[in-house]
């Protein structure tokens, strides 16, 4: 059994009708996804701004409420718990923000910050949580003769320790790492991806890591899951995707970083816009944007299959 398996996890915005009576509408941010997670594997999501990989991440953590599908840890659906259950179960995922300023509590000191977690999931006492905090600062790297300055005397990189370390307080079985460091210098998202890595090999957690920066996903990831309009497209080997990738779409994002293009291709430039999720095109998603659309592609909806002759691979295109 997977640590986590999400089975067709939907998130649906609705928007109010646009005439009395009119059929209800809705933004489908996310559309009918599906994936595990390992104990210790890293799954990068990547996709366009808008493409859903950051619902989908909120999603799992439950701070957002799915409109429907099932997400399953440990054998547990994480949709059934409510209310207070839900807030005892919190211990079990957790999520790391994009940014490090906003989200932490410029009122609250470093200590009050980590000792939260303590105190809502442990039975710690005042000196074992004073203990833990201590711990949780030296393990991402920082003094803990520290802990009663507020946020705002820290920098970037230092608030995305704090970030981590709050999230790994009480020992989370998975997190979600959302662009945990796009909003960091170039010279600091090196270590706290090293960070990241260093604790994921100690402490055996399942990640999902979201990032526009496929160069980082690559890195970091175990397997990669693309994301286009909603809808995972395609799911890999991250080695074997970053390589030799399957779909058109995954084709397109991989021409578009130097590092990443297979020697000798050229650089595949979409036409137009991602369309909008209130109304996504007929058939393939991406079909609009294609260039290797076929008449079957505007009707029919691929259904994501395995890649034969690929173990783990798996994409939603009608050329597989
Ligand atoms: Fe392109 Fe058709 Fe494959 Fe969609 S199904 S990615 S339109 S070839």
């Amino acid at each position: 059994m997977s640590l986590l398996e999400v089975r067709e996890l939907k998130k649906y915005y609705p928007l109010p009708p646009e005439r009395l009576f009119g059929p209800k509408r809705f933004v489908k941010a996310v559309d009918g996804v599906s994936f595990t997670l390992e104990r210790g594997e890293t799954l990068g999501l990547v996709g366009e701004s808008g493409c859903g990989k950051s619902t989908l991440g909120r999603s799992i953590v439950r701070l957002e409420d799915p409109s429907s599908g099932e997400i399953i840890l440990n054998g547990e659906n994480l949709l059934s718990f409510r209310g207070n259950a839900l807030r005892k179960k919190r211990g079990s995922f957790q999520m790391i923000f994009q940014d490090p300023y906003g989200s932490l509590n410029p009122r609250m000191t470093i200590f009050s910050t980590l000792e939260e977690p303590l105190l809502l999931h442990t039975d710690l006492d005042r000196n074992g949580r004073a203990e833990q905090v201590s711990k949780l600062m030296q393990m991402v790297g920082l003094d803990p003769k520290l802990a009663d300055r507020y946020p705002h005397q820290f920098s970037g990189g230092q608030r995305q320790r704090i970030g981590i370390a709050r999230a790994l307080a009480v020992d989370p079985d998975f997190i979600v790492a959302d662009e945990p460091v796009s909003a960091l210098d170039v010279s600091v998202q090196a270590a706290i991806v090293n960070l990241l890595e260093d604790l994921q090999k100690e402490r055996n957690f399942g990640m999902v890591f979201i990032a526009h920066d496929l160069a980082v996903v690559e890195h970091i990831a175990d397997r990669i899951m693309v994301m286009y309009l909603g809808k995972a497209v395609e799911v890999a080997p991250a080695q074997q995707l970053c390589r030799d990738p399957k779909h058109p779409y995954t084709q397109a994002l991989l021409s578009a970083v130097p590092g990443l293009r297979t020697e000798g291709k050229e650089r595949i430039v979409l036409q137009g816009d991602v369309p909008s999720p209130l109304n996504p095109p007929s058939g393939c998603r991406f079909h609009p944007r294609c260039p290797k659309c076929m008449p079957v592609c505007k009707e029919k909806e691929p259904e994501m299959k395995p890649v034969p002759g690929c173990p783990g691979c798996s994409c939603a295109c009608h050329l597989i």
